[in-house]
């Protein structure tokens, strides 16, 4: 018998609640050997105790070490940072994975794409260190690391080691930030010296990003830092349909969250139209993360089976409700 593990979760706002909902409808069809602790953040987090994000809530993904959590709504020009941005800093969730696949019955002008973005989440650009030097004159401090950088190379080599896959390209503008991303690179280079199994190659970021748009299926994992991961992370996604269909995963040493890549979209909040299917995605990640591949396995079959039996919501062109989706999921997990 499996052991019972606790999952923290975390619903967040808008259709975070109807997705997270149908979900754990499949997980519950699947016998997932999960108790979820549900912790309260967000919108309600902050009116109910002040806080976006509560201690209590922090302290429960520190214990459970694995959390899967809904789209959070960032107050626009308010006081608080964001809760993302907070919770990757305090759990030093340095790697964020996302790994973008062709998904049958979605609409993509490209086939046999296969590929994994692995983006380094604590540094570069996105460090916060701006200032105005002088009036109409601003600096912002883009910091890369030799450790940072060894650390998610690491990262990214072990992943297409542990995931079957044969090579890792470090994506970089080098050959214009010499120094920064001069550095990423020769720690990618060092790293990759240990790893000769997996082919290591490296691409300039702009003709990288006009490549991936050209022939994506010839990529395999993309290792970036900070900025350049955000935005081809976004393009990888684009390419097999959009943020609906993909999964993330933001790892580190002490914690794992596993979330959708959407938003809140609180212009079908509550109407039952919401597309559910990149967060079960990303619940199958974590499944696999926690050592269950075969029950991930089991519920991604049921997943790609229901969409080819053209079941799916109206964002990707079915009629089917978020709820009528997870029951056919659940249906097929079951039998
Ligand atoms: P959004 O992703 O919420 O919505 C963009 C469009 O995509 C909308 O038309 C929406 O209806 C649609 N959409 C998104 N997810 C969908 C789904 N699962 N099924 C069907 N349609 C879907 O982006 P936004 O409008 O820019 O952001 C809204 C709020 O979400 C903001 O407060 C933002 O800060 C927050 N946000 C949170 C996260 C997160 O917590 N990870 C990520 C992005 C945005």
């Amino acid at each position: 018998m499996t052991d019972t593990r606790t999952v923290t979760l975390i619903r967040g706002d808008g259709i975070g609640p109807e997705v997270t909902d149908a979900v754990l409808t499949v997980l519950d069809a699947a016998r997932a050997p999960l108790v979820f602790e549900e912790v309260l953040v967000g919108r309600r987090a902050e009116q109910e105790e002040g806080d976006p994000l509560p201690a209590r809530a922090l302290a429960s993904i520190q214990r459970n070490r694995v959390a899967l959590k809904g789209p959070v709504g960032t107050p626009i020009g308010k006081g608080f940072q964001s809760v993302n941005v907070r919770l990757r800093q305090t759990l030093n969730l340095y790697a964020n994975l996302r790994p973008v696949r062709n998904v049958p019955s979605i609409q993509s002008r490209f086939e046999g794409v296969d590929l994994v973005v692995v983006r380094e989440n604590t540094e570069d650009l996105y460090s916060g260190l701006e200032h105005t030097v002088v009036p109409g004159v601003v600096e912002s401090l883009k910091i890369i690391t030799a450790a940072a950088s060894t650390r998610i190379a690491k990262f990214a080599f072990d992943h297409a080691r542990q995931n079957g896959r044969k090579r890792v390209t470090a994506v970089h503008k080098a050959n214009i930030m010499k120094l920064s991303d001069g550095l990423f690179l020769e720690c990618v280079r060092k790293v990759a010296a240990d790893y000769p199994d997996i082919v290591s190659d490296d691409r300039i970021v702009d003709a990288a990003c006009m490549d991936l748009v050209l022939r994506p299926e010839r990529y395999d994992v993309l290792l970036l830092e900070n900025l350049y991961g955000d935005i081809v992370s976004d393009l990888a996604a684009g390419l097999v349909g959009g943020l609906g269909v993909v999964p993330g995963a933001n790892l580190g040493t002490e914690a794992a969250i596993f979330e959708a890549v959407h938003g809140t979209a609180p212009d079908i909040a509550g109407q039952n139209k919401a597309n559910p299917t990149a967060l079960l995605m990303s619940a199958i990640l974590m499944l696999r993360h926690m050592g269950l591949p075969e029950l991930a396995d089991r519920i991604e079959r049921a997943m790609l089976d229901t969409l080819r039996a053209g079941i799916k919501t109206p964002d990707v062109g079915g009629t089917a409700g978020t709820k009528e989706f997870a029951d056919a999921i659940a249906g097929r997990v079951k039998s």
